[in-house]
This record gives C-alpha cells, structure tokens and sequence, in this order.
C-alpha cells in the first residue's frame, strides 16, 4: 500500500501491564450484545454483521490487552515508538511478507524504559533475522545498557551479543530535530517520575504528538517552557488518560494524567485531533466508556462557557485509542 501521509497506528493502547477482562466478565459482555441485538428488534442471524457495524468497534470488542506501541508511517518511512506487548503483533504483520517494509531498516524510538514499554522488545523479530538493521533512538545516554538488559539471562533466553541482527543506538539531543527517512522528529519532556521523553513527528505539513506517559503537572505556557511546542498547532495529539479527573488528586506523582488536562490544553494550544489512551490495566469496557462520559461533560461545559462569554472556542476532535485503531493524517 502506498501512502501520501502521515499514518499512525496503534498497536497496544493499556497502560503499566498487558491486561484483559476475565473469561468471566467477557462472558457478561457478550450476554450483553446479545441482549442489545434481541431489543434493536432483530431476530435474523443474517442481521448479526448489520448490528456489530452499528457499534463502536471498543464496544464490542473493548480497547486491547497490550502495551504502548504506536507505529507511525510516511511514504518513504516508518517509525515505531515503544516497545509494549503491542510490538509483537506489529513483528507479526511485519513477518508475514504482506507489507513492504519487511527487511528494515527498523527504527524505534523508545520514550522511557518502564516495564509496560519495554515488554514487547524480546518479540520483535527482526532482532533475530541476519544483516536486518534495528535503529533504537531515545534521549537516554544509558538506553544501549538498558535494552541489553532486557535480553539478559535468565529473564531471556537469547542474549542480546549472540543477536543477528545489526542493531544500533542513537542517543537524541532533547528538544534537536532529526530526520529518520522522510519524516522529523522531535523529543521533548514529559511529566513523568523516570525521565520519559515525548515526542513530535512532522512530515509533509503534518504534526503528531506522542504525549505518553505523563501526568501533565505543566499546563501553563510558562510552566512548559521549552517543551510547549510538542504541544501547539499539532494535528494529532496521543495523550495520557489513564486516570479520572477526579482520581488524579490521589495519584499524584503516579506520572499519569486525565482527559480533561489533554482538552484544556488542546483548546488553547489549537490541536485539531487528541486521542486519549494509556488505559488502567483494571479499566473494563464500562469504566472506560465511564470515563469518556465524564470528557464528553467537560468539553460540552467547556465549548458553552466559552460561547457564553463571547469567546468561542475551535472544536476539537477527540476519542479513546484502542488496539488496532489507524488515523491518517
Ligand atoms: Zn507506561
Ligand atoms: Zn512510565
């Protein structure tokens, strides 16, 4: 497939460990869907694809199971950020010869090394394919020793020396643009208690902003500083909602943040389309869909207070990231 834009896809969308609902409660989820398709008033088996069309695909089949790993493609580039459980299916795709960039060069570009970020490396298989590049990219002077780290024994069975592929580190300057392919990217510092560097990738007029993970303690301009342009005129925002607005006066400096932070700044800063995810490993389909509920008030408060005062503010576009979900930019 060739493409003109910028292409983002998700590949595992949850939050600190790969989590899935229960047998149990996908059990009552499906009951559900039942139910819901009996009181749409069908009876047909042949209306089954008709009702699961009419649904949100997170509301029949929820948000994913697997860890950050976001997949970003230009005509002539890739760019994976993160290594989470997701990488693997993306490794799958990758193998399975359907798409032209199955030889490399790879590039990743690694936010920070926490676990639900770093899961999903031992499982991307062009680390084990002869003459195949890997490119890691991060700010972190240590990243070389850490990513080594994954590969040791008795945590994996493949150390990392006896790899053969040629795999090589990149060490980033903060806040210095570089070209990998045809795109730019761009890191800048997020809110998080590790140093966790987002970052911004531009290609062809285009902006995506991968704002995972923070807590988003600075909002203000001021308080941003250096780091406020990984945040304006920015087409495509990923952005931390791991928590309710609520929840975040208890969770300080769990380096998470909530929906409403990401709108208040979308708003201000012209960002067209915000997509929140990091969702809680112990979020259900229904929290989640609890929690959209809650943005949906908070940016319909927003835009009527707002035209109430006489100054209107621009919509913005947003929903909640699940695995698999693309946008073209
Ligand atoms: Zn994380
Ligand atoms: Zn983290």
């Amino acid at each position: 497939m060739s493409l003109s834009h910028l292409n983002v896809k998700y590949w595992g969308t949850r939050g600190s460990i790969p989590s899935s609902m229960q047998p149990g409660e996908w059990s009552l989820h499906f009951e559900g869907l039942v139910r819901g398709f009996f009181s749409a008033g069908h009876r047909d088996p042949s209306q089954v694809q008709k009702y699961f069309d009419s649904l949100e695909i997170p509301i029949v089949g929820g948000y994913g199971a697997s860890t950050t790993c976001v997949e970003v493609e230009t005509p002539q580039g890739q760019l994976i950020i993160d290594g989470g459980s997701g990488i693997r299916q993306l490794s799958e795709r990758i193998m399975s010869g359907t798409h032209a960039r199955a030889k490399g060069p790879f590039h990743i570009y690694m936010t920070h090394f926490h676990w639900d970020h770093v899961i999903g490396l031992p499982f991307f298989t062009p680390h084990f394919l002869p003459n195949v590049q890997v490119n890691y990219y991060a700010v972190h002077p240590e990243m070389e020793s850490l990513i080594r780290g994954i590969f040791r024994k008795p945590y994996f069975p493949v150390p990392f020396e006896s790899l053969p592929s040629k795999i090589r580190f990149h060490t980033l300057e903060p806040r210095q643009p570089v070209r990998i392919d045809d795109m730019t990217i761009t890191p800048y510092q997020l809110d998080h208690p590790d140093p966790c560097w987002g970052l911004k990738v531009e290609y062809g007029g285009k902006a995506y902003a991968h704002c995972v993970d923070t807590e988003g303690t600075r909002v203000t301009r001021e308080d941003l500083g250096p780091d406020l342009p990984l945040y304006q005129n920015i087409d495509l925002m990923y952005y931390d909602a791991q928590y309710t607005f609520p929840e975040l006066a208890d969770k300080a400096n769990w380096g998470h943040s909530a929906a409403q932070i990401g709108l208040d700044i979308a708003f201000r800063e012209n960002v067209k389309h915000m997509l929140f995810a990091h969702h809680d490993p112990g979020a259900s389909i229904q929290t989640i869909q609890d929690i959209r509920r809650q943005t949906q008030e908070y940016y319909s408060w927003r835009i009527q207070n707002a035209k109430e005062n006489g100054q209107p503010l621009p919509p913005v576009k947003w929903g909640f990231a699940y695995e698999g979900l693309e946008v073209k930019l």
